[in-house]
């Protein structure tokens, strides 16, 4: 790491240092998500700004490789996520207020007590994470797949479940309209 106290100031450029590639990097990177040289060191860097308390709000981490990351508390509301994998990734109580997370794999990820208003869940997969205590007020699943997951006590007033893949989940205790 090169010592910066933020993860903002950390961002390199607009684009991915890979030539004739125009996709934005990936926060904290020279690199998209396709072009990361390090994803596993990358990854450390995001997890140490979480635990040091950065605040990562509407950073670029489209189809990041986050999958088993631990991300805690992490305040990323407004992140930009579409595509990133999360699988088995630790997200307990982490603020993805507004969070775009289309398309993303959170597969037996644990979601407990995450804020996740306004969130975009379209097209993700959830099967068999934990969604306990989650406040997902608001938030979209269209066309999600939510098969095994744990609902339990989550607060789903008007969030928007259209298509969503619901087969063996537990939504004992949820909140519903
Ligand atoms: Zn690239």
């Amino acid at each position: 790491m090169d010592g910066s106290n933020s993860i903002v100031d950390a961002v390199v450029g607009e684009h991915c240092a890979e030539p004739a590639c125009g996709a934005r990097p990936l926060a904290l990177a020279k690199h998209c998500a396709t072009h990361l040289t390090d994803a596993s060191a990358w990854r450390r860097a995001l997890e140490d700004a979480v635990r040091r308390g950065d605040k990562l709000e509407g950073l670029s981490l489209a189809s990041a490789p986050l999958d088993g990351a631990k991300l805690d508390l992490g305040e990323m509301a407004g992140c930009d996520l579409s595509r990133a994998r999360l699988d088995g990734a630790s997200l307990r109580g982490i603020d993805f207020k507004g969070a775009c997370l289309r398309s993303a794999s959170l597969r037996a990820a644990d979601l407990t007590a995450a804020k996740l208003f306004e969130t975009t869940l379209d097209a993700a997969d959830l099967s068999g994470s934990i969604l306990f205590r989650a406040n997902a007020q608001r938030a979209s699943f269209r066309g999600a797949t939510l098969a095994r997951a744990d609902l339990r006590s989550a607060n789903l007033r008007r969030a928007d479940l259209d298509g969503a893949v619901v087969d063996d989940a537990c939504f004992e205790g949820a909140l519903r309209e």
